[in-house]
């Protein structure tokens, strides 16, 4: 996703109703689903601090060539799979930090980063990944749809990439990946049938169900059993930090019986009240002056429910954790840089056969 911002709904009921007819056809099992408004009378969400709320990053894989990247932890044991979530830290560009700090892993083609920037950032991304920087990288243009893309290798030649949020391949020796910088990235792999896929999950996305839609579509396609797949969810904005307006609750409470778990009454502590609390004497008691409350969705909660609702265990499914919004030194976040951001990649790959996986260096 490139943008996390609540926006104007859509309607959605004609693609929903095609999802439920390709998970009959499939013959899989949907998850319960609520009734529009079956939120139960008096409902009222937990009231947390952003801090109950946070996600802590794992610390992230220094590369040969400089990138700090995130690995899944476990998927080392999987012998033909490659993959991995990129940070900021490493690459070649300039246009998102301080004059003086080293160059940033950019990997989305931004107005302000020069092309040449973004493919060299790349190449090192999937050299990280996959231990060879030919290897070629299937990408989409992101349009915030549940639409999918079977990948071949040729489609890294072309010009243009194809319209839609989630990719997916059986062809070894290519990775395909989605764009990120707040939104939320979902890896899935299925490990009998050496099958990958990628999913760009925003809100609008996640409402679309990509997640549900392309595991379905594996399925179709494959044959995929959800007891052989295996999910990772990345870094994204996270319930810490997305404040989300009441029409994106209603679109969700629209669609998931679960909806009411997903959101978060969030009070932010203000640091100067906290520091400075006779100067608030005459208003709260010190200390105990929220500012507040706001609407905080957890996309990345959303995103697992609907692992679980195709089928997937709970042990299959790794929450990498790290809030992009929270984590600005170590990720990119539209939100927190409005809109002036780069952008992070999620990618996914079979090796090609006959390649020993690289061995990671060392934590950074
Ligand atoms: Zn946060």
């Amino acid at each position: 996703m490139t943008k996390a911002k609540a926006g104007a709904s859509t309607s959605i009921d004609g693609k929903i109703k095609a999802l439920d007819e390709l998970f009959a056809h499939a013959g899989l099992k949907r998850g319960l689903r609520g009734k529009a408004g079956a939120r139960p009378l008096g409902f009222r969400p937990d009231r947390e601090s952003p801090e109950d709320l946070n996600r802590p990053a794992l610390p992230p894989t220094k590369a040969k060539n400089g990138v700090q990247w995130l690995p899944v932890p476990g998927w080392d044991q999987i012998e033909w799979l490659r993959a991995g979530f990129s940070t900021r830290l490493g690459g070649k560009s300039r246009a998102y930090c301080a004059d003086d700090a080293p160059g940033e892993l950019n990997l989305g083609f931004t107005a302000d980063d020069p092309r040449k920037n973004v493919v060299a950032n790349r190449r090192l991304f999937v050299a990280a990944v996959t231990g060879s920087a030919a290897t070629p990288l299937v990408g989409l243009r992101q349009i915030h749809s549940s639409l999918l893309h079977r990948a071949t290798a040729a489609d890294a030649e072309r010009e243009q990439p194809w319209k839609a949020d989630g990719i997916f391949t059986d062809r070894p020796g290519l990775l395909v990946g989605v764009q990120t910088a707040d939104c939320i990235p979902v890896l899935v792999a299925d490990r009998k049938k050496k099958i990958v896929a990628a999913f760009h999950a925003g809100w609008r996305g996640t409402v679309k169900r990509i997640v549900e839609n392309g595991i379905g579509r594996l399925r179709l396609e494959f044959g995929s059993r959800p007891e052989d797949l295996v999910a990772a969810i990345g870094p994204g904005i996270g319930p810490c930090c997305y404040a989300v307006g009441e029409e994106v609750r209603l679109e969700f409470e629209s669609q998931f019986a679960y909806a009411p778990e997903l959101f978060h009454e969030v009070y932010d502590s203000d640091p100067i009240r906290t520091k400075y609390p006779m100067l608030f004497l005459t208003q709260r008691a010190p200390g105990h002056s929220p500012i507040g409350p706001s609407l905080h969705l957890d996309l990345i909660e959303a995103n697992r429910r609907q692992l679980l609702d195709a089928g997937l265990s709970a042990s299959a499914i790794t929450v990498m954790g790290g809030c992009t919004q929270c984590r600005t030194d170590l990720f990119f976040s539209y939100r927190a840089s409005q809109g002036h951001a780069g952008r992070m990649m999620a990618a996914i790959g079979i090796a090609p056969a006959q390649v020993k996986k690289p061995v990671a260096r060392k934590k950074a």
